[in-house]
């Protein structure tokens, strides 16, 4: 059922506590190095700021272990926020002390404010209701805009919702929304493809989706455990051996659901991992000894592309090859391609993959550019999230069949 979201309350006036997700790479001296994850952020946060809401937003930042530590603090965000929102965005010193209940009580309507760490606190991390309760007592009303973390039951994430009313962010929201869409009733053909370094990190994945898509491609590292799975030599390619059983009953499982399971028919391969090494291009059956498997080859390239191109629902988790290495990054980028080029639904999930999107220059034609590393690869293994579980849905208003 859809989420209800902060357009779906009334906020004006009221002190609405929003979880974002500022973990925001820093440099060494503490500069934010991307602000993606706050600009990400501010359809949410300039909405409540035009509603006249009093906006307490809260977020985690790198791994402090539950200690109060400056190398994380959350400032630098608060002044980029208020750079990008063109207001003075207030920091606490604390995470619930008296510093954020002093600013807190200090808002006025259309005001910003930002509490520390969530993170100094290690209550946060344990969900611990005495510090869900201290979160929710700085507001009237929860928003979970913090996709990133939703896999995650944090008192922030979690716990919090048991003390205030719990609407979705608009960020939150489009990711629950499309992707539910692609999972729960995609326009078919609905075709995934699946790459990556390690099957065992996908295996959820592949489980899932095996369930809902026509067609399944397989490159990157994990299609060398597949490879092997078939019978296949692959030298000193990549290959989890103790996943190879598994791999070959995901071969069986595909084949008894009916789904196209194509894996490369030609690679490239490399001597070593290294942009001057020797490599060339063999049949998958051909893999040499000594030499290791970085990218799809060019067939597949072709095969894959013409595959996603006739697609209605594109689901993309995971690279073809190294493609960090500029010779190995062909089959990675001619997917990224073929996908924006896809007429339907395009959704690209995982750290890596977004980053391929991104150094392909094609992120502007894809419809879905997930947020979440985790938390897209657990939605796309079929899991409740608990960040959106404690979320209010709108009641169902389909009308009633007949
Ligand atoms: P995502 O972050 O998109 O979920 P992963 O983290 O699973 O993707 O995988 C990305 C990594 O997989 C990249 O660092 C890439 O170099 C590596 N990779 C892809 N193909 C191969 C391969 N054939 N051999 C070794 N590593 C590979
Ligand atoms: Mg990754």
């Amino acid at each position: 059922m859809p989420l209800k979201t902060v357009r779906d309350v009334d906020v004006t006036g009221r002190r609405v506590l929003v979880r974002v997700d500022f973990n925001v790479p820093l440099s060494p001296d503490g500069e934010i190095t991307d602000d993606t994850r706050i600009r990400a952020a501010l359809p949410t946060i300039r909405y409540l700021v035009d509603q006249g809401a009093r906006v307490v937003l809260c977020s985690h930042l790198g791994r402090p272990k539950g200690k109060v530590d400056p190398r994380y603090s959350l400032k630098p965000c608060a002044v980029r926020l208020g750079q990008l929102i063109g207001r003075e965005v207030r920091i606490a010193e604390d995470v619930t002390g008296p510093s954020a209940r002093a600013l807190g009580a200090r808002l006025r309507n259309g005001d910003v404010m930002l509490l520390e760490n969530l993170r100094f606190d290690p209550r946060e991390e344990a969900n611990d209701p005495g510090f869900a309760r201290e979160l929710a007592d700085l507001a009237d009303l929860y928003v979970n805009d913090a996709f990133g973390t939703a896999h995650r039951a944090h008192a922030s994430t979690a716990g919090v919702a048991a003390y205030l009313p719990a609407v979705a962010g608009f960020l939150l929201q489009k990711e629950v929304d499309v992707m539910g869409k692609a999972l729960a009733n995609p326009d078919r053909p609905f075709l995934a493809i699946l790459g990556g370094a390690k099957v065992s990190d996908k295996i959820g994945v592949i489980e899932n989706l095996l369930g809902k898509v026509d067609r399944l491609l397989i490159g990157g590292g994990m299609a060398n455990t597949f490879l092997r799975a078939l019978g296949h030599g692959t030298g000193k390619s990549l290959v989890e051996e103790d996943k190879v059983d598994q791999a070959r009953k995901l071969l069986e499982k595909a084949k008894e659901r009916g789904v196209d399971l194509w894996l490369p028919e030609d690679l490239v391969v490399a001597t070593a991992l290294d942009p001057n090494a020797e490599h060339r291009i063999v049949k998958k059956e051909e893999i040499p000894d000594g030499w290791m498997a970085v990218d799809i080859g060019p067939d597949t390239a072709r095969r894959f592309a013409g595959a996603i191109r006739q697609s209605m629902t594109v689901v993309w988790n995971g690279p073809m090859g190294v493609f960090e290495v500029e010779p190995f990054s062909r089959g990675t980028f001619a997917v990224a391609e073929a996908v924006a080029g896809s007429p339907g639904l395009t959704i690209v999930g995982g750290g890596d993959s977004v980053a391929a999107v991104h150094a392909a220059g094609v992120a502007d034609r894809i419809t879905h550019i997930s947020t979440g590393g985790g938390a897209t690869l657990e939605f796309l293994e079929g899991r409740e999230l608990p960040g959106v579980a404690v979320l209010e849905t709108k009641p169902d208003v389909t009308p009633p069949a007949g």
